[in-house]
């Protein structure tokens, strides 16, 4: 079997890979020139654990291919994945489908014989069937059928979520698209993940109410650890407290500095329009939206407040600056509002992350200092604030990470440290939802 993935992002490059590892031949398409010198060259444009070697076996096997000549890669393709972006328009928060658009445009004059266009890019209700209408407008004599297969693999798992997910969603209404999607993940079908087939707009919708969902479970117990520390509760007793009721879940009950990333962020945002266009506005999304971007807006005030008012003069190390660990992906990452807030207020930030340097860099402000590594970033600081729990910060030593710094500020906005070790190894020691010890 021969499928095309146009777009060799996280999700396309990912999805292709894990494709070829299931024994299709699949041609990736990237029109970005520097990506696409990288594949070839056999380094990954992203950072995600085991993906290189998946890549090198899978081109090594002649299954796995990277090109930029989309007319090519179509036309013996019987499935055609469009994973391009599909980011925040600028101005009113609904998703820019112009990528998709342009390369749904570009595989209708490609095709040569029939074909299933599948969007794993996270569309808008009703993408689907303006994209089939597009089709029969460039090519009206063209066989072809659309399909609708959203994507859940989470960034820094992604090819453990790729290879096992809870559930593939499949929208679709022809047999014959219903057919090549289901050889197309018969090896899943194998270790029993259940293929949910539905229409095409419940599919689109599915993907954005599941990214809602979770992102309302990290708002709300954000705010239940806003509760905590003036009551004197702890969130992480109340996570556990609740998330043991199976009707609730333990996951997506970590408190945090807000989500950020590539999904959640401009997800919630353009389900906000969309239902507000169908008339049927969301309160709770809204709600979500607004407490997020509040709560990530007001961290930096925490870590001022915690060093006494005033970071002006001061030296404050950052720990993580990607939106969370295992990825290199900066988007709409915590971070950014962060040491954008603190080098305004006339800090001297010194900043470590273990992966999402490079991409950091051009969307900080100039004067950040990177460091070798989280005691280099420690080194004569005044305070100290974990953005992203990445597990080599757990690790430290609160002894040394103590003697490296100059101050005893310690903001923990993951809670990855024991506040009792932190307070006994001398610091002024800050989480989230937990009373001061
Ligand atoms: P990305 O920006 O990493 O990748 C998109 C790639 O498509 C880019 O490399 C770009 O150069 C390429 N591209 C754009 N137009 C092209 C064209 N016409 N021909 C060939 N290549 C083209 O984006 P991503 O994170 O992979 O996300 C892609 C989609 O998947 C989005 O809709 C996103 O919401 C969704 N999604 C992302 C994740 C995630 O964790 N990143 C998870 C699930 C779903």
């Amino acid at each position: 079997m021969r499928i095309a993935m146009i777009g060799g992002g996280y999700v396309g490059l990912v999805s292709g890979a894990c494709f070829a590892e299931f024994g299709v031949e699949v041609a990736v398409v990237e029109a970005d020139a520097a990506k696409l010198a990288a594949l070839r060259a056999g380094r990954m444009p992203i950072y995600e654990p085991g993906l290189e070697q998946l890549v090198a076996d899978n081109v090594a096997a002649g299954r796995l291919s990277f090109g930029d000549d989309l007319a090519a890669a179509v036309a013996e393709a019987e499935a055609v994945f469009i994973a391009v972006g599909t980011p925040t328009r600028r101005g009113d928060g609904h998703a820019d489908l112009s990528y998709v658009y342009a390369a749904v445009e570009q595989v209708a004059r490609a095709l040569r014989g029939p074909a299933v266009i599948v969007t794993k890019s996270t569309v808008p209700v009703g993408t689907g069937r303006r994209i089939a209408e597009l089709v029969r407008q460039v090519r009206p004599e063209l066989d072809f059928d659309v399909a609708s297969n959203p994507e859940f693999l989470r960034e820094g798992n992604a090819i453990g979520d790729f290879m096992r997910p809870d559930r593939v969603v499949i929208g679709c209404e022809s047999p014959r698209a219903q057919e090549v999607l289901r050889r197309l993940y018969r090896p899943l079908n194998l270790i029993e993940v259940p293929i949910v087939f539905t229409a095409i707009e419940t599919a689109e919708l599915i993907k954005y109410a599941a990214n809602a969902f979770l992102a309302m479970k990290v708002t709300f117990i954000n705010e239940m650890a806003d509760l905590c520390e003036r009551v004197g509760a702890d969130v992480h007793d109340v996570a556990r407290g609740i998330g043991l009721d199976g009707r609730i879940g333990r996951k997506f009950l970590h408190p945090g500095p807000g989500f950020g990333g590539s999904c959640f962020p401009k997800d919630t945002l353009a389900l906000m329009r969309i239902a507000q266009e169908a008339g049927a506005p969301s309160r709770l999304v809204e709600a979500v939206v607004a407490v997020n971007d509040a709560r990530k807006a007001g961290m930096a005030a925490r870590i001022v407040a915690a060093c006494g008012g005033s970071v002006r003069g001061r030296t404050v190390a950052v720990l993580g600056l990607t939106f969370k660990p295992e990825t290199d992906d900066m988007r709409d990452s915590p971070a950014l509002p962060i040491v954008a807030r603190l080098v305004e207020d006339g800090a001297q930030v010194r900043a470590f992350d273990p992966a999402g340097m490079e991409q950091a860099r051009p969307l900080l402000p100039h004067g950040v200092t990177y460091c070798h590594d989280a005691l280099d970033a420690a080194a004569g600081a005044d305070a100290l604030v974990v953005v992203t729990e990445w597990n080599e910060f757990r690790a430290l030593a609160p002894a040394r990470l103590r003697t490296a710094m100059r101050g005893s500020v310690l903001v923990d906005l993951r809670n990855v440290y024991d506040p009792v070790a932190m307070t006994q190894a001398g610091f002024s020691y800050h989480a989230i939802g937990r009373a001061r010890t």
